[in-house]
């Protein structure tokens, strides 16, 4: 077990986007992924894909980072779609040697898969709901409800907060 390393060495990217787009401001709402994706200056189109185990993939644009699209398969339920498009949003910043990537459902095997999963958690979760969650007390599957994900995001997210929590532990110690 434990987080993909490349996962961990993009978590300082990952964060600047957050900070840049404020997404994490207001945690009474469902992080809104769509304004995430659109202050990058990345389109995304939601539409029906013919092949129903395919849940999204992306295009780079040109040499200068411009025309970078999103595709969401507009036949899964929302909470899917908003997986999705974090998960895409991953790909297009962070491996965009590999693209076009297709992200089927159970690919987890494939580490960048992986990788562009724990992301999701990771923009759609906000770390003050996993600390505030106890406070609330309310359980994963109400966690997932309120953040309009799917239930193993929120497992997802809980992995990288203990393991991020044992780290600086481990740093605190030497
Ligand atoms: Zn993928």
């Amino acid at each position: 077990m434990g987080l993909p390393a490349n996962f961990i060495k993009s978590l300082p990217r990952i964060n600047g986007v957050i900070r840049y787009t404020e997404a994490h401001r207001d945690i009474r709402y469902p992080v809104d992924i769509d304004r995430i994706i659109r202050d990058l200056i990345i389109d995304i189109e939601v539409k029906p894909f013919a092949e129903d185990v395919l849940e999204g993939y992306c295009m780079p644009g040109n040499i200068r980072g411009l025309g970078r699209r999103i595709f969401i398969n507009e036949n899964k339920p929302v909470e899917v779609r908003r997986k999705a498009k974090a998960h895409e949003l991953h790909h297009l910043l962070e491996h965009s040697k590999h693209l076009p990537l297709f992200s089927h459902i159970g690919h987890e095997d494939k580490i960048l898969e992986k990788e562009a999963n724990y992301a999701a958690a990771f923009y759609l979760i906000p770390s003050k709901c996993i600390k505030l969650s106890n406070e609330w007390g309310i359980n994963h599957q109400e966690l997932a409800e309120r953040m309009d994900v799917p239930l193993d995001l929120v497992m997802k997210r809980y992995e990288i907060y203990l393991e991020l929590k044992e780290h600086k532990n481990e740093l605190e110690t030497l």
